[in-house]
């Protein structure tokens, strides 16, 4: 329910498994808060690749019978919000290419800073894309690589790529896992018998009944094939920097990453916003959900009660997801409700995860005021977002967030509220058990790990490369099929 933050994709791979494309599909119900724009699974059966992509949710993109009597033994998975490239069905992943050693399929979580200057050192030497997406590029940096190895080329690869990417490929002998060398999005190592998986998260394992065995590591490149799991560094170690958005806005509640436990670790940033900005209220209530534990940790640091203050319509997607500014601050009003019964003559204590642009977070006050509120204090469990993001979340300049254009001291006002707080840098980093120091916080601090090229933005190359596709395309057709002759170039 944040403020219009949203963030690329979900990843899933599983090698050795009869029922590969099964747990893929179901995985990515479990990730389905990573991306609702689109979802696609690539599956092999160790001759040729085949994939089937769609639009909108999980639900609506795929069906397990999209593979008909296909037998395979490996799968990976994607769900997708668009923050490189067009949301249209060109851009939905996984990628699958044929090239001069086979056929491979790529799935991509984040966004690279080099990607106009590579994409266009590519062109310029021949290369034709056939989507917008930064993920792309990686396949044709690989193709024209004169290693004889694939996972030598591969290793090169990744080594001329800048920014955030976590990275599943499949080809018809194996899956390969990668995390680029700061960490910024995770990628977690599974066990389901005798096969490996991948997911973005815990949660996806989970609910396939993996054992979670540990994150594939920042620079390291996991191979999985019959039965076995190899590992290999294809970067020196650097200073991690793991995105700290994960664990405050954008990981489930019920995931593990980054070595902190997700609901646990938000509970710690309401117990330390608690300390930061205490005030004499009634009640603690939660912008549901995923400041719920944070407002429980509130509760914890302070004593207040916690109740349910808001009701969350949930057969809405999450704010985030909706494309354009107007449908967002339409979307509160359709997917909030505030309980007059719980608020009414009551000072209140809102915790919310973060502000970015505060289209949406004025329309919650006024929300909870007419439903009686006597007092409201704003309680928010990250810093003020002053700076933009280059790794695969989408604000992208400074103008568009509220921090710069209404100065701190206004803020009170210009939301209607009676105080507000937001937990300082150091507070946040206080509450990661797991090396505090290993996480980005350029959107907050504009101490940027990897550095952005003066003039870069995030790329967006449906201004410059991108091709409309009809909207009435919702499903892209089986690869292999006829179909799929007529509909994009391989
Ligand atoms: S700039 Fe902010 S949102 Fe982007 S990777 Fe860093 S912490 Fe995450």
């Amino acid at each position: 329910m944040s403020d219009g933050i949203k963030e690329a994709c979900g990843l899933f791979g599983i090698y050795g498994n009869p029922q590969a494309v099964k747990h893929a599909y179901y995985s990515l119900y479990a990730l389905q808060h990573r991306g609702e724009e689109g979802a696609g699974i690539a599956a092999t059966d160790g001759r040729t690749i085949r994939d089937i992509r769609g639009m909108g949710q999980v639900s609506e993109a795929l069906t397990l019978e999209d593979f008909g009597a296909f037998e395979s033994h490996a799968a990976i998975g994607h769900v997708r919000y668009s923050t490189a490239g067009a949301s249209d069905i060109t851009n939905v992943q996984p990628i699958v290419v044929q090239y001069s050693r086979g056929e491979i399929a790529v799935a991509h979580n984040g966004n690279l800073v080099n990607a106009r200057i590579l994409r266009s050192k590519l062109e310029s030497k021949g290369s034709i894309f056939r989507t917008s997406t930064d993920s792309e590029i990686i396949l044709h940096l690989l193709a024209s690589s004169c290693q004889v190895n694939w996972l030598d080329a591969l290793a090169n690869s990744l080594n001329e790529i800048k920014g955030a990417f976590s990275l599943v490929f499949l080809t018809p002998d194996e899956v390969v896992g990668v995390r680029d060398p700061q960490g910024f999005r995770p990628l977690i190592i599974g066990k389901l018998g005798d096969s490996y998986c991948l997911a973005s998260e815990t949660c996806a394992l989970d609910l396939i009944g993996a054992e979670v065995l540990r994150e594939v590591e920042p620079g390291e490149m996991v191979s999985l094939s019959k039965g076995s799991l190899a590992s290999r560094r294809y970067a020196p170690p650097t200073r991690h920097a793991r995105c700290i958005f994960e664990l405050i806005y954008f990981a489930r509640a019920d995931s593990s990453l980054f070595g902190e436990h997700v609901h646990l670790f938000r509970e710690r940033l309401g117990q330390k916003l608690a300390e930061e900005h205490a005030v004499d209220a009634d009640v603690v209530i939660a912008v549901p959900h995923s400041a719920t534990s944070a407002a429980i940790g509130y509760h914890q640091g302070s004593g207040i009660p916690f109740e349910q203050g808001f009701i969350a319509n949930t057969y809405m997607g999450r704010t985030f997801i909706q494309p354009f500014q107007g449908q967002r601050t339409r979307y509160v009003n359709i997917k909030l409700n505030a309980v007059p019964q719980v608020l009414k003559g009551r000072k209140v204590v809102v915790v919310d995860d973060s502000i970015v642009r505060g289209t949406t977070t004025a329309s919650k006050m006024r929300l909870l005021r007419k439903a009686g509120a006597k007092e409201i204090h704003l309680r928010i469990t990250c810093p003020r977002l002053y700076h933009p993001c280059f790794y695969g979340v989408d604000f992208q300049s400074k103008e568009e967030l509220i921090a710069n254009k209404v100065p701190a001291d206004n803020m009170t006002e210009f939301f209607e509220v009676d105080s507000i707080g937001f937990l300082s840098i150091d507070g946040l980093r206080s509450c990661a058990r797991c090396e505090p120091e290993g996480f980005c916080t350029a959107c907050f601090d504009g101490k940027y790990p990897v550095p952005v090229p003066i003039n870069v933005r995030q790329m967006s190359f449906e201004e410059s490369h991108g091709r409309m596709v009809s909207p009435l395309l919702r499903k892209a057709p089986a690869h292999g099929s006829e179909a799929a002759h007529n509909y994009a170039p391989r």
